[in-house]
């Protein structure tokens, strides 16, 4: 199967992202990029239904090569991410957190460090309907030198130069978005100085353990 692996990842992710309740029902789109090829989930297939060969592979002008059901309606935002950014993979959810900060705040601020895995604070995109250019056009602007962005009233999305780093971010995201709904709902948060943020990004770069072969 063309992108086999690949498209077996995406399978094991989207589970793993319905396990812990990341995405409800159809909700939320996941690809991954590989040289001028994209494979990327099919539009409205519930998660526990999906299997490697139902996730499709199309060129990067949207064209399939190997699709047997519709892609996602997002795969205008996940070609422009791709044509708009060097990022080889794309995780897009409505994760209650996330989407909870995206109907109240233009941007997730610096209220901890974490935000440097993003590459600062976290911007919202400003709404536009799902599937739409103008969408992923919004979407493309606000992941400018970050690494994921909310979408206003829809949801969140992050990238990476692989798979697992994109979930990854996705879990981090949510965490960060609770903890900015729990902490504005006790009082107001303290912001940390860009220069800080700056430095725990390179910091990070360093952060956990080396493979060792
Ligand atoms: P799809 O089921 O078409 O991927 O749409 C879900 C979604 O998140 C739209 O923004
Ligand atoms: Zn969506």
């Amino acid at each position: 199967m063309l992108l086999g692996e690949i498209r077996q990842e995406i399978v094991r992710v989207c589970r793993e992202l319905a396990a812990a309740g990341l995405v409800v029902g159809t909700a939320g789109n996941v690809s991954v990029r590989s040289a001028d090829l994209v494979a990327v989930t099919p539009s409205g297939l519930d998660y526990h239904d999906m299997s490697p060969d139902l996730v499709g592979v199309h060129r990067l002008d949207g064209t399939q090569v190997d699709a047997p059901l519709q892609p996602t309606s997002e795969l205008p935002l996940h070609l422009a991410i791709y044509a708009g950014t060097d990022a080889s993979a794309v995780v897009h959810t409505h994760s209650l957190a996330a989407t909870a900060v995206s109907t109240v705040a233009d941007e997730l601020p610096a209220i901890h460090y974490y935000v440097a895995i993003f590459g600062g604070p976290v911007r919202v995109a400003p709404y536009a309907t799902y599937g739409t250019g103008e969408l992923a056009r919004n979407v493309v602007a606000a992941l400018r030198g970050r690494t994921g962005c909310l979408i206003g009233s829809h949801g969140a999305v992050t990238i990476g130069p692989d798979l697992k780093t994109a979930h990854t971010r996705t879990l981090y995201l949510e965490w960060l978005s609770e903890l900015y709904l729990r902490a504005t709902a006790a009082g107001k948060p303290r912001l940390l100085p860009p220069a800080e943020i700056e430095a725990v990004a390179g910091k990070l770069a360093r952060y956990g353990q080396r493979h060792i072969n």
